[in-house]
């Protein structure tokens, strides 16, 4: 018998042999991502290779000229760093169908800091450096080096790079919209200018005719054309050539709850090649709403020239979606997240999704490829028959042969109900052959952390755990 699954554009398809499909798969995306990981060593230790070749690896005769040296491969690890940094953030399809959005702007954000101290003890090295070659005290050699041409320009790009840096702190990312956290972000691409003129002209490091100066203008103009080709270009371009128009907003269950789903008409939707569980940043064109972007997944796959988001109204960006018209254009950046099949590691798969963490579970469960009996999806929900698209899910667990399996209730101390944990269920209750699926958990920060323990503690390993997380 042959099973037939949906494909993006609504067509049916045979399921092909799975084998070991999924397996193949992973390994070649987590090789992918060794590879990534070792250009951008391999970036910044070219960078220090080609300065000790040009001479930098005779500058260790005194203790001042030590010092300096020592300064200026700060300088260069932290200017390679910044500028893997920028690849991160540029959305390049490379690294998001790799590593994935999350775990991009994860590293992205891990980076920061030591960057920081790294440009701090470029300045410190070169001061004192300079200071005892010169033999002045460092007052007076700071006020030589205030002389130097660009100086100040690069030490407004270190302020600016504070700024991002500081803000991006948890206590103070907290108190800051994400609005104004995005604006301050957007000062590092400022930095970076800022910066630039005092590599190439102070101390000569990257004169005509060097291999220096070859490999930082290369590296540099490609990683701003890349932040401008993915960040800028290809979201317009794509938002010129979809031409999403909204075509029905409507309230999803109690219309106290907050929700509604916004369907979306647009062109050749098969070319955004999105697949479910993935998700856009929208923006929708109307007056009061087209300066803020926000992240929304997939509720429902493309389909012909159709696709579907819900939205739970959480704060001032997500309570104004209700009141947007039928006919708003909308622009979009995207498609993102590989909490889709494209990080499928095994052939079963369990989805548990509790609160609005159900809409990229209900897309995913649409277009995901399993064979009857090889799915499980579990959902908080506040009573049996009661949930969030459920009708939805439950009607494609049952074309699709998925098991469905609700835990109503209030909250409980884990990521179950009281009532089900005194019944002694957790994951591996639930689920029996969970350690041999792949395992997509989207909900509350505290409950998906509930079940990725679990998840952990019956085997699954990291590369079968997907987290999609919607705060930030
Ligand atoms: C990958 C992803 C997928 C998401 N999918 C859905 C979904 O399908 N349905 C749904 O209802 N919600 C989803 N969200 C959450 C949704 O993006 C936020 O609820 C919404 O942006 C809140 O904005 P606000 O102005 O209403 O509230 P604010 O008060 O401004 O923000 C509330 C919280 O939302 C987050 N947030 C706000 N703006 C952004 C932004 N542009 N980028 C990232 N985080 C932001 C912050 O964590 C903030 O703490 C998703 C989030 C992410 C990151």
């Amino acid at each position: 018998m042959a099973f037939l699954v949906h494909d993006a554009r609504g067509l049916e398809r045979p399921l092909r042999p799975v084998g070991d499909e999924h397996g193949m798969r992973a390994r070649r995306r987590l090789w992918r991502v060794d590879v990534l990981q070792a250009l951008a060593v391999a970036s910044v230790a070219v960078a220090i290779a080609l300065f000790l070749a040009e001479g930098g690896a005779s500058r260790f005769g005194d203790p001042g000229a030590a010092l300096s040296s020592l300064g200026i491969i700060a300088g260069l690890a932290a200017t390679g760093l910044v500028l893997v940094m920028l690849l991160l953030a540029a959305r390049v399809p490379l690294i998001e169908r790799a590593v994935g959005h999350d775990a991009a702007m994860a590293l992205h954000g891990r980076i920061g800091k030591p960057v920081l101290y790294l440009l701090i003890a470029h300045g410190v090295l070169l001061l004192a450096g300079y200071a005892i070659a010169d033999g002045v005290d460092v007052v007076a050699e700071a006020l030589a080096i205030w002389a130097l041409p660009d100086l100040p320009l690069a030490i407004l790009g270190f302020a600016l790079f504070l700024a991002v840096v500081v803000s991006s702190l948890v206590a103070v990312r907290r108190r800051l919209r994400y609005e104004a956290w995005h604006l301050i972000h957007l000062l590092s691409y400022l930095a970076v200018l800022a910066a630039l003129p005092h590599q190439f002209s102070v101390g000569g490091l990257f004169a005509e005719g060097t291999w220096q100066r070859v490999y930082w203008m290369i590296a540099t103009v490609a990683t701003l054309a890349a932040v401008v080709a993915f960040r800028v270009v290809a979201p317009l371009a794509g938002s010129l050539r979809h031409r999403l128009v909204v075509e029905s907003v409507l309230p999803v269950g109690d219309p106290r709850d907050g929700i509604v789903s916004v369907t979306m008409r647009g062109r050749t939707l098969d070319r955004l090649r999105a697949s479910g569980g993935q998700f856009f940043i929208w923006r929708f064109l109307a007056a009061g709403q087209w300066w803020q972007a926000h992240p929304y997944s997939l509720s429902a796959v493309p389909r012909g020239d159709h696709l579907r988001i819900t939205v739970r109204a959480l704060g001032d960006g997500s309570a104004t979606i209700a009141g947007i018209r039928p006919g708003t254009r909308v622009a979009i950046e995207g498609p993102y997240g590989v909490f889709s099949e494209a990080s499928r590691s095994r052939r079963r798969l369990t989805l548990v999704g509790a609160g609005i963490g159900v809409t990229p579970i209900r897309s995913l469960l649409e277009s995901a490829t399993f064979r009857p009996g090889e799915a499980t999806v579990v959902l908080r929900t506040p009573a049996p028959a009661d949930g969030w698209l459920l009708d939805e899910i439950r009607a494609l667990c049952r074309s699709r042969g998925a098991t469905l399996l609700t835990v109503p209730g209030g909250r409980g101390r884990g990521w179950l109900t009281d009532a089900a944990e005194r019944q002694g269920l957790d994951l591996t209750a639930l689920v029996p052959r969970v350690a041999e699926s792949d395992l997509y958990v989207c909900g509350p920060r505290a409950w998906a952390e509930g079940v990725i323990t679990e998840a952990r503690a019956a085997g699954l390993a990291p590369e079968q755990i997907h987290h999609e997380r919607f705060d930030w």
